[in-house]
């Protein structure tokens, strides 16, 4: 892949200063802790009213150069260009999502999360969040080596923005609250390979604007895809929690779905819930 773009300036690198599990006791949850303070007469509150924070709360220092954030910065700054493009296109006005880059685990606006969940995109507070870590697993786990299938893990998740600054994840949301448990995760499945036709869809325009793909690259993306598609994942990891992995339709229909958006460059082409 095919990288000297600018970067962004919506990267927020929270890695080493995110929530620090428990100091005290390791492993001990809040609730034992309040527990334990209110037996010794202490003020329970003073436990669980305990802001995570890093080391007395400084700053991370910035540190050096860092190739891995360096590229994510610049991927997701090709997803604004496209998806600011795109929209504007289509008479309306993009709004850039935050990354968040973690390590362990992070609070996020929709809730506490760890590593292991994997990528995920917050609709609540318009933000990406990734632990690089999950590179690491999708090189050595899942087999999908190369920086286009990172490139894709991102955006895939902006896919998500996209989707929430459209109003999709909310008619989808008030769909499943109607429908029972198999028709929900349904139309799970339909917003997951959504997200996979937009991430064709980016690196289709990323492509045609800033030549960035490469021979192989495609490739190197669909093998992301369908790694980290339901039945691979649930046959290579058991009790391996992925929520984010979990409804997103089997190998093949990622596949295509991305395929189409790639192929195609249109948002139209990517109504996974017509039919
Ligand atoms: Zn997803």
């Amino acid at each position: 892949m095919e990288l000297g773009g600018r970067r962004s300036d919506n990267v927020i690198d929270a890695r080493g200063r995110g929530i620090g599990l428990p100091v005290v006791g390791g492993g001990l949850g809040m609730a034992v802790l309040a527990l334990i303070v209110y037996l010794l007469g202490g003020d329970p509150s003073a436990v669980t009213n305990m802001t995570p924070s890093g080391p007395q709360g400084a700053p991370a220092a910035p540190g050096p150069p860092d190739p891995q954030a360096d590229f994510v910065s610049v991927v997701l700054a090709d997803t604004e260009d496209t998806w600011n493009e795109v929209f504007r296109e289509h008479g309306r006005t993009y709004e850039d999502p935050q990354l968040v880059l973690f390590t362990g685990a992070v609070d996020s606006a929709c809730g506490f999360a760890q590593q292991a969940m994997g990528p995920f995109y917050c609709p609540r507070d318009h933000r990406v969040y990734i632990d690089l870590a999950f590179y690491r697993e999708l090189r050595e786990r899942f087999h999908a080596p190369g920086d286009f299938a990172q490139a894709y893990v991102i955006a895939h998740e902006v896919g998500h923005h996209v989707q929430n600054l459209l109003g999709v994840s909310d008619q989808v949301s008030s769909a499943q609250e109607r429908s029972g448990r198999r028709g929900a995760n349904a139309l799970s499945v339909r917003l997951e390979l959504q997200a996979d036709c937009y991430a064709g869809l980016w690196a289709y325009h990323a492509d045609r604007a800033r030549h960035v793909v490469e021979p192989g690259d495609i490739d190197e993306a669909l093998t992301a895809a369908s790694a980290i598609g339901d039945d691979r994942l649930q046959r290579a990891t058991r009790g391996y929690v992925v929520p984010e992995s979990f409804t997103h339709g089997s190998s093949a229909q990622r596949s295509t779905w991305f395929r189409r958006g790639y192929e195609s460059g249109r948002m139209e082409t990517c109504n996974t819930f017509a039919g």
